[in-house]
């Protein structure tokens, strides 16, 4: 059984007074531990696929299960339970700027039903694993673009989850600071993740030859198992 479903998913926006599908009769299964890379010139609706897949967004049409649960019905006092077990990276920086990292760290934990006791420990292996270790007690306006990348990839898996959703991760980074990004979304998949990653990063999606899913005005045009960019 797939553990992402995607059935015949639509969803509709207004742009000038026109309805239009930003993602158009999508039908995808996503397998347990798989590697995704959702590839697609800007506009083409990676952004808004990750959306509906974390529960943000419902569509209009179609349905959208995670293992045995359609999530495209679940009740709206039910949508964060379920959005807090999948792990997400988003584009703009979700850390709250006024806390420090370890705080930042902590807060996802309590709301995700932590014990306060094991809460430093937990927080020290998920920088650890991002190699931020001595960043703890920075504030996020003291932290480099990747660093912030870093530190929002530890929240996002600090509490193991099934699912890790990243959109345009490596955007504006380094060369080098990408690299390591992609290291670690390579471990966190291989400890069992599955990892569905938004990009333009032609480079990475060549050299890692992974799944690589694209789209084309909301519609997959292309779904390759050890794919490459544009191909
Ligand atoms: P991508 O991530 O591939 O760049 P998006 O999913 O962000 O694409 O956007 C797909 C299309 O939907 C774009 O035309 C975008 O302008 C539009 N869109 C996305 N979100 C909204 C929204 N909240 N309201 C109106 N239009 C939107």
């Amino acid at each position: 059984m797939p553990q992402i479903e995607l059935q015949n998913v639509t969803k509709y926006y207004i742009n000038e007074k026109k309805r239009f599908a930003a993602v158009n009769d999508v039908s995808l299964s996503i397998r347990q531990g798989e590697f995704v890379f959702l590839i697609g010139s800007s506009g083409a609706g990676k952004t808004t696929l990750l959306r509906l897949i974390a529960n943000q967004i419902v569509p209009d049409e179609g349905k959208i299960w995670m293992d045995d649960l359609e999530i495209s019905r679940i009740k709206a006092w039910r949508r964060p339970f379920y959005r807090r077990t999948i792990g997400q990276v988003w584009q703009d920086s979700g850390l709250i700027r006024k806390k420090t990292i370890a705080e930042n760290l902590e807060i996802v934990q309590r709301a995700m039903g932590v014990k306060a006791k094991v809460i430093p420990e937990n927080t020290q292996k998920a920088l650890a694993l991002v190699g931020m270790r001595a960043n703890e007690r920075r504030y996020p306006a003291e932290l480099s673009g990747g660093q912030i990348k870093l530190v929002e990839l530890a929240r996002a898996v600090i509490c193991n989850p099934p699912v890790l959703l990243v959109d345009e991760i490596t955007a504006n980074l380094d060369h080098d600071t990408g690299w390591d990004i992609m290291t670690i979304l390579s471990e966190i998949n291989r400890c069992g993740t599955t990892v569905i990653m938004a990009t333009h990063a032609r480079d990475f999606v060549n050299i890692m030859r992974r799944r690589v899913i694209t789209l084309v005005a909301g519609r997959i045009a292309a779904d390759a198992e050890k794919g490459k960019y544009g191909e």
